[in-house]
């Protein structure tokens, strides 16, 4: 798909929305397989039932309003059964919603206020930081990519582009990191050589909602 538009209206978003989700689907067993090397073997099956949540949800959309929409995605998100993936990523999409004022048709700074507020509500449930071997560790940079391409003036595509692979580097670099957090702590050294599965979760994401 290409958005040559200086804008994204709610129909766009939530198009964005359901490819991000309809991407990290695509990818459940990878996850796993990641998991199975750091944790439980289960992050590509909780994040199936977090896609499931924002796909059901978005067919069904309980809102016309964008942020509105968004509020009930992420809640729908935090409702499902899985362990501490889906409150971060639920109250990462409820924060993107309360971060759209005014709601649209978004600009790109409007489009990466959203994304810093989602960052910021998400940061709230966890104390991991950016080196931890997280999810964090790809959503930070995706996050200030967004908001330095805004700060640019690039379109709503490139800025995506950008967040995208920005997010596919931080991912990346959790490889040689040993866990700090979570579960994945216990298994310390172990963890060294392996993605992590949080992070790489961020990363589908990002790749999915700029394509
Ligand atoms: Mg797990």
């Amino acid at each position: 798909m290409t958005h040559l538009s200086e804008t994204l209206d709610s129909a766009a978003f939530t198009a964005r929305l359901r490819q991000a989700a309809e991407h990290i689907q695509s990818r459940t067993d990878w996850l796993s397989q990641l998991d199975a090397a750091v944790g439980d073997g289960d992050h590509g099956v909780t994040m199936g039932r977090v896609c499931e949540a924002i796909l059901t949800t978005l067919a069904a959309p309980p809102a016309d309003d964008l942020a509105a929409l968004c509020g009930a995605v992420g809640w729908a998100v935090m409702c499902t059964d899985g362990g501490s993936t889906s409150p971060l990523f639920g109250s990462f999409l409820t924060g993107i919603g309360d971060g759209l004022t005014p709601p649209t048709p978004l600009t790109t700074m409007a489009l990466a206020r959203a994304f810093d507020a989602g960052l910021t509500n998400l940061r709230r449930q966890t104390s991991a930081k950016p080196g931890d071997k997280t999810m964090v560790d790809a959503l930070v940079p995706a996050v200030a990519a967004l908001q330095r391409a805004a700060t640019d003036g690039a379109t709503i595509a490139t800025a995506l582009s950008a967040a995208a692979t920005a997010a596919a580097a931080g991912a990346e670099a959790t490889r040689p990191l040993k866990a700090a957090f979570g579960r994945a702590r216990n298994l310390g050294e172990r963890t060294v050589g392996h993605l992590d599965p949080g992070a790489a979760s961020v990363a589908l994401f990002f790749e999915g909602f700029a394509q």
